[in-house]
């Protein structure tokens, strides 16, 4: 989970790493409260790289300027994302720009701290240039480590270690690490988290802002529901069985645009919610792929009539069902669906149907 820049420089205040003076603003009544002198920065807060460069970062010398930058950022959408907050702050006068980061190194099993002279830009423009130090994940952050850095920087590197380590981060990186008026203060902050450990951090904000309006409805109906940017609708049971039926849509050039996974359910009712949702990501076709073990096909199926007589669907559904209960669930499906027999002709059926 990647944290936004004003929630990565909250942690950093908390672990004792200087960030500038700030406040996040929503609607633009409310930069006439702030009081921060000026010039202000004003950052558009979004999660993708490269947001100086796509304009989202620009500076106000009065408050009549902060609002009409304020208008400017909320209307831009930077690679694809909206722009929701603006993160005000004082405009700092940076002499000198470094990076440093923490990262989790899976190859060498290691954690990896990484320092330059020269940031502010992308990690990859300074490839040669980087201070690369293993740590131990045993031994942990040890001063002959810290001794690789320049001296005004060792304090922040142990502190942001202590949070990389504490807050189960995959990365947690300052860039630019700032020296201002001599000292060095985070001017950014880019925070990922390992989404196997946020259960153990509820202080963490929970709201995740990768997952669309959709996916969000979902995870708080429990349902396994991941958005793609194809137009078949995929509905089947267990996880395994979903992704093979995107792959083989795949094989007769079909764009899979939903995963939904049923899981081990064939609550009627769990099965019409998924069908809700479904129907709300607007496919062009849907595609059940229905393999019942534990699932009783003829359950599903009642759930799936529940939902088509009540709305209307605006797509045909292609169902392949096997398993327990299959020739009920068929007979009872038969006006509603398009019958295929094997996974291989539903997913040419569906992808027929998917081309425009
Ligand atoms: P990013 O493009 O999303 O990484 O945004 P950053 O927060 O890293 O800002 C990009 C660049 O804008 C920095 O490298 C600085 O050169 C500049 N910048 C950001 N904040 C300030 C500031 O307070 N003062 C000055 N002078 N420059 C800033
Ligand atoms: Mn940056």
């Amino acid at each position: 989970m990647k944290l936004f820049e004003f929630q990565g420089k909250e942690l950093f205040k908390q672990y004792g790493i200087d960030i500038p003076n700030g406040a996040v603003v929503e609607r633009k009544e409310e930069l006439d409260d702030i009081n921060i002198p000026f010039p202000w920065v004003m950052k558009a807060q979004v999660l993708v790289g490269g947001r100086g460069k796509a304009g989202g970062i620009k500076f106000a010398n009065d408050l009549e300027e902060a609002k009409k930058i304020f208008d400017e950022l909320m209307a831009m959408e930077i690679k694809g994302e909206k722009v929701r907050r603006v993160l005000v702050e004082e405009k700092l006068s940076i002499e000198k720009e470094y990076y440093l980061s923490f990262f989790l190194d899976r190859s060498s099993r290691q954690y990896l701290m990484m320092f330059s002279y020269e940031g502010g830009v992308d990690i990859e423009s300074m490839a040669e240039k980087i201070i690369k130090v293993y740590i131990n994940p045993l031994i942990g952050l040890q001063p002959y480590h810290l001794r690789r850095l320049p001296k005004e920087v060792r304090n922040i590197a142990s502190n942001l270690f202590k949070l990389f380590v504490e807050k189960d981060c995959e990365l947690a990186e300052i860039n630019p690490l700032a020296i201002a008026d001599g000292k060095a203060i985070a001017a950014d902050s880019k925070i990922i988290i390992d989404n196997n450990a946020i259960y153990r951090h509820p202080e963490l904000p929970k709201e995740d802002a990768e997952l669309t309006p959709l996916e969000r409805e979902a995870k708080e109906k429990n349902i396994a529901f991941v958005q793609l940017d194809g137009n078949i609708g995929v509905i089947a049971n267990g996880a395994g069985l979903t992704m093979a039926t995107l792959d083989a849509l795949n094989e007769f050039n079909g764009k899979g645009g939903v995963f939904l996974d049923l899981g081990g359910t064939d609550d009627p009712e769990k099965v019409k919610q998924a069908f809700e949702l479904m129907a709300k990501a607007n496919p062009k076709v849907i595609l059940l792929n229905l393999f019942g073990g534990i699932t009783k096909c003829d359950t599903v199926a009642k759930g799936i009539i529940e939902f088509m007589e009540k709305h209307k669907l605006g797509c045909p559904v292609v169902a392949r069902i096997k398993g327990m209960n299959e020739e009920k669930a068929r007979e009872m499906l038969k006006d509603y669906v398009i019958p295929v027999e094997s996974f291989k002709e539903a997913a040419k059926k569906a992808s027929e149907l998917g081309r425009d």
